[in-house]
């Protein structure tokens, strides 16, 4: 297998020479050296053409950066194999992928095209074993060892909610007292689903999240899709009461993996 983005790293900054005594430093000289251009380089413009390539090669790596996406599966750490077919057979792309275990159960991905990177970003939430993927851009100082996850887009419920609600920007609105909405599920707006309504939104993980909201003075309970681990005492994320404690302590990330590994 070929990661053609492990290469991929700024260039270091160039430093000129240190002069061994500063007081004696040759100004004249070294004006005189970044003038002189040979015949050769005026004509052929050699100089002029290394540099583009530079910054052609700059670009380059640059548009591959950009295809390159870190996954991480919460609360649930996958095996090389079944993360790759578990992926492709969530996203169906048109081109294929390149998966490398980085550690601490994230990936990286780099996609053949802007297109299958642009759809894996904009029609999620994907989910694998009933458990969200989140899906961020790649940096050059990404450190697998301390990233955090500190959001997910996730689905809620708001069961029996009235009828009279059921309208998008109602919806949307309710969506924005829980988190960042995402999205209206449409077939909650045909009313197909019947029971409650489902929004898409992405919740701060590093707060406790909204347990109910209130509509017109009356309350509904808030429920959340694939969020299995919710402390019932303090509402975090990632742990249950027994292992309660103050939230600004808990590592988010660390808590997602205590449980089952590799399958
Ligand atoms: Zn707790």
């Amino acid at each position: 297998m070929v990661f053609t983005f492990t290469s991929v790293r700024p260039p270091p900054p160039q430093k000129p020479p240190e002069p061994p005594d500063d007081q004696h430093r040759d100004y004249s000289r070294s004006n005189e050296d970044t003038i002189k251009v040979s015949f050769r380089d005026k004509v052929l413009g050699t100089k002029m053409h290394a540099v583009k390539e530079k910054v052609d090669l700059i670009a380059n790596n640059m548009a591959k950066i950009e295809l390159v996406q870190v996954v991480k599966l919460l609360g649930k750490n996958l095996g090389y194999n079944t993360m790759k077919n578990k992926l492709e057979n969530i996203w169906k792309l048109m081109g294929g992928i390149e998966l490398m275990d980085v550690g601490n159960a994230f990936y990286m991905v780099k996609f053949d095209g802007e297109e299958d990177k642009n759809k894996v970003i904009n029609e999620g939430p994907w989910m694998i074993y009933d458990r969200y993927l989140t899906v961020r851009q790649w940096t050059p100082n990404f450190n697998a060892s301390t990233a955090k996850i500190d959001k997910t887009m996730a689905w809620i419920r708001i069961p029996s909610l009235n009828l009279v609600f059921y309208d998008e920007s109602v919806l949307w609105a309710i969506a924005s007292m829980v988190g960042n909405p995402i999205k209206v599920d449409l077939q909650t707006l045909k009313v197909a689903r019947g029971r409650f309504a489902r929004m898409c939104v992405e919740v701060d993980l590093t707060k406790p999240v909204v347990g109910r909201v209130g509509i017109n003075g009356e309350w509904y309970q808030v429920q959340y899709e694939g969020l299995h681990i919710i402390c019932t005492h303090c509402g975090c994320y990632g742990h249950l009461m027994k292992d309660c404690a103050p939230p600004t302590k808990q590592s988010v990330t660390d808590v997602h993996d205590s449980g089952r590994k590799n399958e």
